[in-house]
Order: structure tokens, then sequence, then C-alpha cells
């Protein structure tokens, strides 16, 4: 049974978890189109792209991709991604719903809820609902099949989700979109959470202080890497930069969020692309 576990940042809410003989992703988010692009819409995953990015962050094999909600910063790439490894899309009926409008097989595709369970090799993948972060530009569902090229807007969100893996070296929780439900990670523990901040700068202190509170507060983690601060609409091959000012405040959320680790013990680390944690069980 493997001892260590790795997980590497792609960008936005994109991580990547091995144990060296599982491989799971979350999101998988890699062609970033232009924020141009998003006004004028027909966005569509982009080969060369994902190409690159897969074989920069060394990715040669994947069971499955957890896609946390049918937004395109989040879903655009998941059929792609699946179809090129015969990897598993478990998501919303939303997220299928792009998943059959791309072409993927059914048998390639799940149907996930909150509450639910997944097994994959050593990982115990426990799938948990959360609404979506303030400001949602797309809310609703996916109710029949979408096809790329298609418009920014005709991704919905339907349905956020958070994901918690466990496994015998270590936990690790990716928490795509910024927000919280009282007590919804209770009984929880994680060695590192992925923790969503996308427009966090942006909301009152009080909001702040409960997601640190019912995130970070609750899992207890050793390490916090923010994530969906990033300019997504900057490719990969350019350092990330973070989500211009006043469609975020990222200068705020960094505050916030040293604000709160203070002291804590908990160390603090905003990410660049490709970056990578590993997580191990004690010898
Ligand atoms: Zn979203």
């Amino acid at each position: 049974m493997a001892r260590e576990i790795s997980s590497t940042f792609y960008g936005t809410s994109s991580v990547h978890i091995t144990d060296g003989v599982t491989s799971i992703f979350v999101d998988a988010f890699l062609t970033r189109p232009s924020f141009a692009r998003l006004v004028l819409g027909r966005l569509r995953s982009d080969e060369a792209a994902v190409d690159w990015a897969l074989h920069k962050g060394g990715v040669d094999k994947l069971d499955a991709i957890f896609v946390s909600h049918s937004h395109h910063d989040h879903i655009l790439d998941a059929p792609a991604v699946a179809e090129r490894f015969g990897a598993r899309l478990y998501g919303s009926r939303s997220s299928l719903n792009f998943g059959k409008g791309e072409g993927l097989a059914d048998e390639l595709m799940e149907q996930i809820a909150g509450g639910d369970s997944v097994e994959i090799g050593d990982f115990t993948v426990r799938i948990i609902e959360a609404p979506h972060s303030p400001g949602n530009i797309s809310p609703g569902t996916i109710d029949g099949e979408l096809a790329s090229p298609c418009h920014t807007l005709s991704f919905k969100d339907g349905g956020c989700f958070v994901f918690h893996f466990s496994h015998p070296a270590g936990n690790i929780l990716v928490l795509p979109s910024a927000n919280f439900v009282p007590g919804f990670l209770r009984g929880l523990r994680a060695d590192v959470v992925y923790l969503g901040v996308g427009a966090l700068g942006r909301q009152s202190a009080e909001f702040q202080r409960a997601y640190w509170a019912e995130t970070v507060g609750e899992l207890r983690p050793r390490l916090v890497i923010p994530v969906h601060w990033d300019h997504f609409g900057r490719p990969l091959s350019k350092s990330l930069k973070p989500i211009p000012y006043p469609a975020d405040n990222v200068r705020a959320t960094r505050n916030v969020l040293r604000e709160a680790a203070r002291g804590s013990g908990i160390a603090l680390h905003f990410p660049q692309a490709f970056d990578t944690n590993t997580v191990a069980a004690p010898s």
C-alpha cells in the first residue's frame, strides 16, 4: 500500500492527486480561454493547451475526474481529459449533460450527489454538497446535452461539490467554490486543504470569519493552499496572476487569510501552477 500521496495544482481549483498507483483529477480545467473569448463565447477545450499542461505536470494515466460544478472554469476540459485516458467522470447531472454533449461514452460517466462516497484504489472520496460562492454569474442547471463550442453563460453551475479524499497516507480536501453551510464539514479532518477563495476578498468580515471557522477550523490541516484566486483567462504556460480588481480583491483575501492563520500553527501557501505537495503516512 502506498505510503505517500502527492497533489499538484493546475490553477483555479484543478488539482491532481495520486498515490503512485491511482490517479485522480479535480476539475482539470486547462484550456483557460482568454477573458475576451469569454465575452464572445464559443468556448471549447483546446487540445494543445491540454497536452501541454498534462505533459508539464507529468500526468500519463488517470482513473477519475471529479467535477465540482459545471461552470466553464471547472468543467470545460473534463470530458476531453476523461476520454484521453479512459478515466471516469464523476459529476452532477448538469456536468454529465456536458459530458454527453461532448460525446463521452456513458460508461465513463457517473452521477454523484452530496452524501455519496466513491472508492477508487486506496482512496475514499466523500462528496459534500455546498453552495456556490456569492455572485454566481450563471446559476441553474444544464437540462439537456450541451456541446462545445458554447457560450460561457450556457455553463450553468448545476450544484456544487466539495471533495474529501481519505487515504491510508493522509487526507486532502478540495473546496472549489468559496462558500459553506454551517456544520457541513463537521467530523472531517484533512492534512492539506485546497481552499477556494474566489471573491472571498469582496465578502463581509463576518462571512470571511465564518468561512475560515467552518472549513479550516473544522478540518485542522497543517497546510492551507488557497485556490481559485488566479486570473483564469491567462494560459498555464504563464505565471499565475491574481484576478484583477474589482472582479475580485485578492489582496484583501491574502490579508484575511494571513490574519486568520496567524498563531494557529497552520501554514498558508499561495501556489503557482504545478506546485506539488506531499502527504506521507507517519513511519
Ligand atoms: Zn463557478
